[in-house]
């Protein structure tokens, strides 16, 4: 029998590819393997789910039985792979079994960074990065509760402001001076910030985490300055790193991520990533609509049609309510500056070429009615230079 398709990995980077790819291919090999539950579920909406007031069980749309059936495909739940044997095209997993493919592609996603916290307490931070990692935390949180959120970037400020919906008390600690401090200029993330604590998150600036000990409360953060924030709860969101150890493991080249070329393929043969885990032009973009960009390319290429991924302008919408905000920072390294304009309502920072083209944007509060408007000039700038 023909191995066919095997993606490792049930997040929406490998059920969005097995999606496409079946669109193409009704009949061939499907496998996907999950070290997790295998059933299908936004990932985004861990950080506004509280608000939402949903169970985590209520979060899974579909089980892997379900997305067994409907992608007319072989999910194993619950089965890590421990090895891939690119020579031999096989698989090895956890439980000794062995499994060949005909072409692999690896979905495995990232990683939460763990600070390096001194401290008893230490072991007692959270980081939600899956949807078991969200049962936990909702589950520990009562009403009234102290949250020490470490890290004020995207995640960060959603989980903040999600916990408000329950009542908590969020702090958010960050080395920086202001909130998304990579997706806004200094002005922007001023204006956020003012919103976000009208809202009721506290903020403590420009402190670096040392250490989580025990404490009356709970837990106490102890910082490089200034006194310790105590609280129920540390959830650390300071960012992830794509999960590259099988990858390495097997001899594929990997730097921040695994490297692949426009096809997505890795440099090995039969062998291909997508998703967090993935670097395309020195870049991991760790956010949906890439993925999705992603899927629909390579599954036009595993089906027979070799296809480039080409991505359009991405916006980001950060779930904030209390400071509803998209953004769509320039590439690193563009060349600009940033134009900020704001009022009481609205913050708009766009960042423009010596040129004067739209290279990226951030609108803020009432400014998030121009999102469509600005992401059309921005892909008419991006066809422009091209
Ligand atoms: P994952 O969802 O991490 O999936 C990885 C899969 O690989 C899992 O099924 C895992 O079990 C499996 N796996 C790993 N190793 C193995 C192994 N050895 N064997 C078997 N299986 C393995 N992006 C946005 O664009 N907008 C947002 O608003 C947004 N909000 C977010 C909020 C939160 C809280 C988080 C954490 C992320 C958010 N993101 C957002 C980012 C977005 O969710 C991710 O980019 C996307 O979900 C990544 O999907 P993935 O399939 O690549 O990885």
């Amino acid at each position: 029998m023909n191995p066919g398709l095997v993606i490792i990995g049930s997040g929406l980077a490998g059920y969005t590819l097995a999606r496409e790819w079946r669109k193409r291919d009704k009949t061939s090999a499907l496998t996907v393997i999950s070290r997790d539950q295998g059933g299908f579920y936004s990932k985004p909406m861990l950080s506004n789910a509280l608000a939402s007031g949903k169970a985590p069980a209520a979060l899974v749309m579909k089980d892997a039985a379900a997305m067994a059936s409907e992608l007319n495909a072989t999910v194993l739940a619950q089965c890590q792979v421990t090895h891939i044997d690119t020579a031999g095209q096989q698989l090895q997993l956890a439980d000794g079994r062995t499994l060949p493919y005909r072409d692999l592609v690896l979905a495995t996603g990232a990683d939460p960074i763990r600070l390096p916290l001194a401290g008893e307490g230490a072991a007692a931070v959270r980081s939600v990065n899956d949807l078991e990692d969200y049962a936990l935390f909702a589950a520990a949180l009562k009403p009234g509760d102290t949250v020490a959120v470490l890290g004020a970037g995207l995640i960060g400020c959603e989980f903040a402001n999600d916990l408000l919906a329950l009542g908590c008390k969020p702090v958010v600690v960050d080395l920086a001076t202001a909130p998304l401090g990579r997706l806004l200029p200094p002005e922007a993330g001023e204006w956020m910030r003012h919103r976000l604590e009208a809202a009721g998150i506290s903020f403590r600036w420009g402190a670096a985490a040392q250490a989580v000990n025990r404490a009356a409360q709970g837990l106490a953060v102890v910082f490089d300055n200034g006194p310790p924030v105590e609280a129920q709860h540390v959830l650390s969101a300071v960012g992830l790193r794509p999960r590259v150890a099988l990858a390495k493991a097997a001899g594929l080249n990997v730097n921040q991520g695994i490297v692949v070329n426009a096809l997505l393929a890795s440099s090995q043969e039969h062998v291909y990533a997508l998703g967090d885990n993935a670097e395309l032009a020195g870049r991991v973009l760790p956010y949906v609509m890439p993925l999705m960009h992603q899927a629909r390319a390579l599954a036009a290429t595993l089906s027979g049609t070799p296809t480039e991924v080409v991505y359009p302008a991405m916006p980001v919408t950060v779930k904030t309510p209390a400071c509803p905000a998209v953004v769509c920072p320039p590439p690193p390294g563009a060349a600009g500056q940033w134009e900020v304009r704001s009022t009481a309502q609205a913050c708009e920072a766009l960042f423009r070429t010596p040129a004067g083209a739209l290279a990226g944007f951030a609108v803020l509060g009432a400014a998030v009615s121009q999102r469509q408007v600005l992401t059309a000039e921005l892909a008419a700038a991006n066809a422009t230079v091209k």
